[in-house]
C-alpha cells in the first residue's frame, strides 16, 4: 500500500508503518473528543480552524499525543502534519478515521482489520453494506478482560475493544 505523504514522511524519518498508520488514528480520536463528534464536513471545519485560528492549540494536541506514546524518533507538529481532509467515517463501526491511502479510497477504519474484515464479509453478501441481509457471527476473539502487564496481544485486543464499545456508543 502506498501512503500519502504526512504517512510517508515518518515512514521515511525511521518510524515504522505500522505506528505511522496508528499515530494518524489517534490524533482523529482526539480532535473526535476535542470537536464533540460533528458531522463530517463540520468536525473537517473544526479542525481547520483550529490549525488557523488556535495555532499554539492545535500544535500542543499533536505534540501531547506523540508524548504519550514511547515513540523511536522525535515526533511534533513539525513532522506530524495533520490534513482534516482526510478524516472520514468508517463504513462499518461510523466511527472517524483518517485515510493514510494514497487513491483516498480507504472505507474502513484501523482497529486492527476489525472494520476492513467485516467490510470484506459484507461486499460477499446479498443487502447493503449497512443492512446486510442476513447476520453471521464471525471470527470471534476471545476477550481476556484482565490480560497479563506482558501481553501485548491481549492487551492490544483488550483496547481495541473498549475502543470499538466506546466508538458505537458515541455514534449509534
Ligand atoms: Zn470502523
Amino acid at each position: 500500500m502506498s501512503y500519502i505523504k504526512e504517512v510517508q514522511r515518518l515512514i521515511d524519518d525511521g518510524l515504522n508503518e505500522e505506528a505511522s498508520v496508528q499515530l494518524f488514528q489517534v490524533l482523529t480520536n482526539r480532535f473526535t473528543f476535542e470537536m464533540h463528534r460533528p458531522e463530517t464536513e463540520d468536525f473537517r471545519k473544526g479542525i481547520l480552524e483550529c490549525r488557523k485560528d488556535q495555532r499554539k492549540h492545535f500544535r500542543e494536541i499533536i505534540d501531547g499525543e506523540c508524548r504519550k506514546y514511547p515513540f523511536p524518533i522525535q515526533l511534533n507538529w513539525r513532522n506530524v502534519k495533520f490534513e482534516p481532509k482526510r478524516v472520514k467515517r468508517c463504513g462499518i463501526c461510523g466511527g472517524y478515521f483518517y485515510d493514510v491511502s494514497r487513491n483516498g479510497n480507504k472505507i474502513t477504519c484501523f482497529n486492527n482489520g476489525i472494520c476492513e474484515h467485516e467490510h470484506e464479509i459484507r461486499r460477499k453478501r446479498k443487502g447493503t453494506l449497512m443492512e446486510p441481509a442476513y447476520k453471521r457471527r464471525v471470527d470471534e476473539i476471545p476477550i481476556d478482560f484482565s490480560p497479563a502487564e506482558d501481553d501485548a496481544l491481549g492487551n492490544a485486543i483488550l483496547t481495541e475493544t473498549e475502543m470499538t464499545a466506546w466508538r458505537n456508543r458515541e455514534t449509534f
